[in-house]
């Protein structure tokens, strides 16, 4: 590095232009070729006792690594020594060989964040996915009868025990289950929801698309904020085929509104002969009250009121793997099982496995504290404060200027909109720290992001904010080497 440094820098030193674009010629000349490079490298792993590696993944390092090289001396920079040009290989080629899909630390705080990856697994979840990964499986094979079997069975008993309900399916995901559900029920038919619920969930699921790529027909009733019984009856024709109620999961309308109560809706559907819908979203199994939020409608309440069929994610507040489930009736469930398109979102045997072990959870005492996303939820503010207090006293001894404040944390996933659960937040830079005013918050985000493994903060105003509501205890050592290392970068380039 500073051979070719000092090199340029001899180059460069008449600021004539002929002279500067011939020194520029002979710098890039100076390069080495692919071949030579590729020598030079390959003798450097030798030396070192690296392993050999593949020839087009070296190759591919190289030419990028050169071309990177060739870019910096035409914006004027210095040509690197051959030395330098190796290192930097040899960088590319580790990130080459580092996963896309990795794992991150999320302090933003928002437990079910759909871009992080939703629900983290249970241990439980992530043995019994490994134990089936590894081999063969009884998967779609009946160890009694030592016939073929269903997939669904393993998780057909969990189901109905978990929400009252007499019959189950599980899919790809609430999106797939939503669509086979409504191509089951009412493709060619008319399927009346009220316009309060033609809802967009985020990432293009819009609720009246879904349905018209079932080939249902939409029959809006009510306003954005009121629909009354009378107004789904006076809908009813025999072109009807379905009445769905959407879980308005990501938004609130408050104020002015009304809704008929689940169970009227379904006394008035199966007086009139036809089935009803409820696609809850999220679909908390236990009560959210209980851990001071306010009420997520359950399952259960969903089957009891009388849906016929209800669906719902199994990586939202169930806390597992990413799938559609979906609950209801007997006859109801063995409509969609028949559909040809069961075979184009059938859930996968790693995914089964992980959803199994998720709803075994719920039938012991322990859940909360099995459950990933319900330990979050359930963490006191002064748990996490007591956390993030030991957080900042380390990097205030680091040389980090941290402080810890008050803060809220988020349900995330579409599940309990405008909910928090009360946190506590570790800052930095810390207001009045001599690094208040010179430390940029978005800078320091984007430098977290970048390290290994990346850490996905806040920002707010000229504050990064993690909160470690969301990274497991035993993230937190590599929280506070990532948070040192970034604030080093950042601290530096003021
Ligand atoms: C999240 C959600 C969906 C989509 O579920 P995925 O499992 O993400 O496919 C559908 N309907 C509602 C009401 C939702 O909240």
């Amino acid at each position: 590095m500073a051979r070719g440094a000092q090199r340029s820098h001899a180059l460069g030193a008449t600021s004539d232009a002929p002279d500067a674009s011939a020194a520029m010629a002979a710098a890039l000349r100076a390069l080495p070729s692919v071949e030579e490079a590729r020598l030079a490298l390959e003798a450097h792993r030798v030396r070192v006792g690296a392993p050999p590696l593949a020839h087009p993944a070296v190759i591919r390092a190289i030419r990028a690594t050169l071309q990177a090289a060739r870019a910096e001396i035409r914006a004027g920079g210095a040509a690197p020594t051959t030395e330098a040009l190796i290192e930097r290989a040899q960088v590319a080629i580790a990130r080459q060989s580092q996963p896309n899909l990795r794992p991150v630390i999320n302090a933003t705080g928002v437990i079910i964040n759909t871009n992080l990856g939703r629900a983290p697994l249970s241990q439980r979840a992530i043995a019994q996915m490994t134990a089936v990964a590894r081999g063969y499986s009884n998967l779609e094979f009946d160890l009694e009868a030592g016939a073929r079997g269903s997939r669904h069975a393993h998780v057909r008993a969990a189901l109905r025990e978990l929400t009252g309900a007499e019959d189950a399916l599980a899919v790809n995901n609430n999106a797939a289950a939503t669509l086979i559900a409504l191509e089951a029920l009412a493709a060619g038919r008319e399927v009346i929801i009220a316009r309060g619920e033609l809802v967009e969930i985020g990432g293009g699921f819009r609720v009246p698309d879904v349905m018209a790529q079932s080939g249902a027909r939409l029959v809006e009733v009510g306003t954005t904020n009121r629909v009354r019984l009378a107004d789904y009856a006076a809908a009813i024709t025999p072109e009807t085929a379905l009445i769905l109620v959407v879980h308005p999961s990501n938004f609130r309308i408050v104020g002015f509104t009304e809704a008929p109560a689940l169970a009227d809706l379904t006394a008035l559907a199966h007086e009139r002969g036809l089935p009803l819908m409820h696609d809850l979203g999220s679909g908390a199994a236990p009560l959210t009250e209980r851990f001071g939020l306010g009420h997520e409608p359950t399952i259960a309440e969903s089957v009891r009121a009388g849906a016929d069929l209800v669906c719902f994610s199994g990586d939202k507040l169930l806390g597992g793997p990413q799938a559609g489930l979906l609950v209801g009736t007997r006859a109801t469930i063995a409509r969609i099982e028949q559909r040809p398109l069961m075979r184009a979102v059938r859930i996968d045997k790693l995914t089964l496995a992980a959803l199994e072990a998720t709803l075994r959870a719920y039938t012991d005492e322990s859940w909360a504290e099995e459950l990933p996303v319900w330990r979050a939820i359930a963490l006191s503010r002064g748990r996490i404060a007591e956390r993030a207090e030991r957080l900042a006293r380390r990097l205030l001894e680091a040389g980090v200027a941290a402080e810890v404040i008050a803060g809220e944390s988020t349900v995330g996933g579409g599940s309990l909109p405008g909910e928090t659960l009360p946190t506590a937040l570790c800052a930095l830079p810390a207001r009045g720290s001599s690094h208040a005013t010179r430390v940029d918050a978005a800078g320091l985000a984007d430098a977290l992001r970048r390290g290994e493994p990346p850490i996905i903060a806040r920002v707010l105003r000229d504050q990064t904010l993690l909160d470690l509501r969301t990274v497991a205890p035993e993230e937190e050592e590599a929280l506070y080497a990532g948070i040192v290392a970034a604030w080093r970068a950042v601290a530096h380039q003021e």
